[in-house]
């Protein structure tokens, strides 16, 4: 039986693996291979006067990232990667790769991010492209557990829906038999509807789609979302769990992942610190009227420059709240003692915005009338109405976008980074 190259220590004696060629050198007399599986590499040598000749003959036709079994005595080597190598008597070529191979799994020439994700399968055999999705499991079981233990229902809502959450042409159509249909850009109106439903605290981690007419390092066409609803809560309190999400998840990142992130070369992945600041959507404008060098005026939506300026001057992740009304979605909470603005906030890491969220209305009359005001028609959300007459609790909640969360944690350049296989513009296979 193969036992993971990671468990190979300079005491295991005789010892089978399974895996990949990483990588290949002869020296004449003496061949050097690295094998690697998920768990690690090892050096495998092979003293040509000493071997069989099956061994000899397989070391021979391999290629670099060919499948392989090799079994062999373990010795200590200093500076052989972990302290030790194996000197085979069994070499079982696998699966021969064919060369040469689309991109260098062992980086050693620098790939264009086009080649990597074309070629991902190859691409993610590399132990740095694979730390950032195995961080991205461990952060999103984290999530899962954080959710369950504060009393958090996991929920599913349907991706094929009959009408856009905010109206708006992020949409993609699709066919539906005979009717109109659209991928769902946001479980926010199914959401919404469960609070009606009582179960008062609900998440779902699921794809939202948005046709983004931009190409941007931060936008998918298909993301993921990460949502939550809580009745009974205002948007101090959903604020609240926000932050504590984050922390949460980044404390378990960082105590179970040290290997990934050493595989990243991240120095010092630093767990932010709650509270986040709050800081007023006006003060925020404030500040990015005098550091963005873009004009921009109360009453905008925080452009990618502002956004910069801001987050440069705040220099960690923070809140920004108290939005104008106008520029939130129609579900978000006016105050009560000043209607032009509302109780919604985003929560933004210094890069970029992670998570939008608010209270929301929850009474019919003023839902209806805000729906008017955006310009939408209320005929066309009958069925996200209906609740609110039967009995709808004050709640409220957010959307937080789990590429963005691994993007910025990570510090990694561009989203499409941080999933397998991204869809954007141009990008539709594999
Ligand atoms: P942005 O202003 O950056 O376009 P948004 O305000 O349109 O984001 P929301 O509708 O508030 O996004 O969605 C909630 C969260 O979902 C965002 O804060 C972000 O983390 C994530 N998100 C939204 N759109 C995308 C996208 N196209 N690609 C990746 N993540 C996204
Ligand atoms: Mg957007
Ligand atoms: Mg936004
Ligand atoms: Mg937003």
């Amino acid at each position: 039986m193969h036992i993971p190259i990671q468990s190979v220590t300079p005491q295991s004696g005789h010892a089978e693996i399974c895996g990949w060629v990483h990588e290949e050198r002869d020296l004449g007399g003496l061949a050097f291979f690295l094998i690697r599986d998920r768990t690690g590499i090892i050096q495998v040598t092979i003293p040509k006067k000493k071997v069989s000749e099956e061994v000899l003959l397989a070391a021979k036709k391999v290629s670099r990232e060919s499948v392989v079994r090799i079994a062999g005595t373990v010795k200590a080597v200093e500076k052989a990667p972990g302290g030790r190598e194996i000197v085979p008597d069994k070499f079982e070529i696998i699966n021969l790769a064919e060369t040469p191979l689309p991109l260098d799994v062992s980086e050693k020439v620098g790939v264009e991010l086009d080649t990597r994700l074309d070629a991902r399968f190859l691409d993610v055999r590399r132990p740095r492209v694979a730390a950032v999705f195995q961080i991205r499991s461990a952060a999103l079981f984290a999530v899962n557990e954080f959710l369950h233990k504060e009393g958090f229902i996991s929920i599913t809502t349907p991706k094929i829906v009959a009408a856009a959450t905010e109206g708006g042409t992020e949409l993609f159509p699709i066919a539906y038999f005979d009717k109109e249909a659209f991928l769902n850009q946001s479980p926010q109106l199914y959401k919404q509807m469960m609070m009606a439903g009582g179960f008062e605290k609900v998440y779902e981690i699921g794809p939202i789609f948005r046709a983004e007419e931009h190409n941007t390092t931060k936008h998918l066409n298909e993301a993921t979302s990460i949502d939550i609803e809580v009745s009974f809560a205002d948007h101090h309190d959903v604020m609240k769990t926000l932050e504590h999400l984050i922390v949460t998840t980044y404390e378990y990142v960082n105590k179970t992942c040290s290997t990934q992130i050493a595989n990243l070369e991240i120095d010092n992945f630093a767990v932010p610190k709650a509270p986040f600041t709050r800081l007023p959507y006006g003060e925020a404008i404030g500040i990015a009227q005098k550091k963005s060098g873009e004009p921009i005026k109360y009453g905008d939506d925080i452009s990618a420059a502002a956004e910069h300026a801001i987050g440069d001057e705040m220099g960690a992740h923070y809140f920004i709240v108290d939005w104008p009304t106008e520029i939130r979605p129609y579900y978000a909470m006016p105050y009560e003692d000043d209607p032009s603005i509302c109780k919604a906030f985003d929560l933004m890491h210094p890069r970029m915005e992670l998570s939008s969220g608010a209270q929301r209305v929850h009474q019919y009359d003023l839902l209806v009338q805000q729906i008017k005001k955006k310009g939408l028609n209320p005929e066309s959300f009958e069925f996200y109405l209906r609740p609110f007459r039967y009995g709808m609790p004050p709640h409220a909640g957010w959307g937080l976008g789990a590429e963005r969360l691994i993007m910025t944690m990570l510090g990694l350049s561009n989203v499409r980074e941080a999933v397998l296989f991204p869809r954007d513009m141009h990008r539709l296979v594999p």
